[in-house]
């Protein structure tokens, strides 16, 4: 039986020009974004120039997490303790725990059967909540109907902020994701588009909301430094009113993450071209499933997604095992125990009142992510298709 050898946890090396930019930056020993001589702009300024300039944006901020971001996203779009915000159920745990870290308390929407947020169970929980504010997760890439989300957004007058930890790079109909929101969201730990180990990204279209963010993340009263923000004169009275909430990129991770922006396009097509190979494999399977995607979504495949239809929980445990046991790792997003950096919504239990969701727990049930590493390479993705095609029809009662 063809076992796979390598390890889901290896990303490829940091390019050479990160590399040596990064040294640089350690010989100076100016490590922090405001050590500067004059006149010179640090790797972090010269980082959210850069990214900015990739968004089609003027405004950017380099911080420290993408969980951070998300936080002080809320802070900054004036959230406030109590305050209802709509989010994905299926999502990753940072996002319900930056909704908490700014007081406000989440208001669950379903999953649909693209695993998409469910726009009628949106439109519903808009209509019926009163929320002003909506997170949403393009989660593991799956960029929901962005049009019907903008009208959603607009008749029930909700600020939109876009979590885009696996959208980095990717579209809706030609429009990046990320410019559709007041406020988008980016991460650059490991697992995501680009990496530095810790660090992400805040982008908007809003000065004022810019303003607050970048004082929050603790600029001090050096706000006069950033390049890809508004004037100072718009700090005259945000500077006093906002608190510092510190949580700075530094130019050592800058450095590191610059030649990737550069790059990030390229990389985007060498997951996808794996991705493919991938879902090929699984719509020739009479048991696994994979959703069609829209031909308005662009997305960037980090990850891969699937069902098994009709399995049971003990079918499911057994296919992550027995891939598990041919090197091949599989995590199940329906588990009711929290494991790895999966987390059912049912779990997150500081959240007051839980909802009943018996269409995402049903979703969730048979939905399986594998992720795709770029040092896997095309003929490892027709591998990894083989066993779990294998696997799954083997379990299957077929
Ligand atoms: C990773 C991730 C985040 C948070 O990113 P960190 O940089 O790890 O804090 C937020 N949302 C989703 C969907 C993620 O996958």
């Amino acid at each position: 039986m063809k076992k796979f050898e390598k390890s889901f946890t290896q990303q490829e090396s940091i390019p050479q020009a990160g590399i040596e930019a990064a040294v640089e930056v350690m010989r100076s020993g100016r490590l922090h974004r405001y050590n500067t001589l004059p006149d010179e702009k640090s790797e972090t300024d010269l980082l959210e120039l850069e990214f900015a300039d990739y968004m089609g944006l003027s405004y950017c901020l380099a911080c420290a997490s993408g969980g951070y971001a998300l936080h002080i996203a809320m802070r900054a779009a004036g959230v406030e303790a109590g305050d209802k915000v709509l989010c994905n159920a299926f999502t990753l745990a940072p996002v319900p725990g930056a909704i908490h870290n700014s007081g406000a308390v989440p208001v669950l929407v379903d999953v649909a059967e693209d695993y998409c947020i469910d726009l009628d169970d949106l439109e519903r929980k808009a209509a019926d909540s009163g929320a002003r504010y909506f997170m949403l997760s393009h989660m593991r890439g799956h960029l929901a109907d962005m049009d019907r989300i903008m009208q959603i957004c607009e008749r029930y007058d909700l600020f939109l902020i876009e979590d885009c930890a696996h959208t980095m790079g990717a579209s809706w109909n030609g429009k990046m994701s990320g410019t559709f929101g007041d406020i988008a969201c980016f991460s650059t730990q490991t697992y995501k588009h680009v990496n530095s180990g810790e660090g992400g990204f805040l982008t908007t279209r809003h000065p004022e909301i810019m303003a607050r963010a970048i004082i929050h993340s603790g600029s001090y009263m050096l706000f006069e430094r950033h390049f890809a923000a508004p004037p100072k004169e718009l700090f005259e009275q945000i500077r006093y009113e906002t608190p510092n909430y510190s949580g700075r990129m530094d130019n050592l991770r800058a450095a590191i993450l610059r030649p990737q922006i550069a790059d990030l396009d390229n990389q985007c097509q060498r997951w996808n071209a794996r991705y493919r190979i991938l879902e090929t494999q699984f719509n020739d399977s009479e048991v696994i499933h994979i959703p069609a995607r829209s031909e308005k979504e662009q997305f960037v495949a980090s990850s891969i997604q699937f069902s098994v239809p009709g399995f049971s929980r003990k079918q499911i445990l057994q296919l992550v095992a027995n891939c598990a046991e041919r090197g091949v790792i599989l995590k199940w997003f329906g588990d009711e125990e929290p494991r790895d950096y999966t987390s059912r919504y049912d779990s997150w239990r500081y959240i007051e009142e839980i909802p009943q969701l018996p269409q995402t727990k049903q979703i969730l049930s048979t939905l399986l992510d594998m992720r795709i590493p770029l040092t896997f390479s095309e003929e490892d993705c027709q591998l990894l298709g083989e066993i779990i095609c294998e696997e799954a029809v083997k379990i299957s009662d077929r």
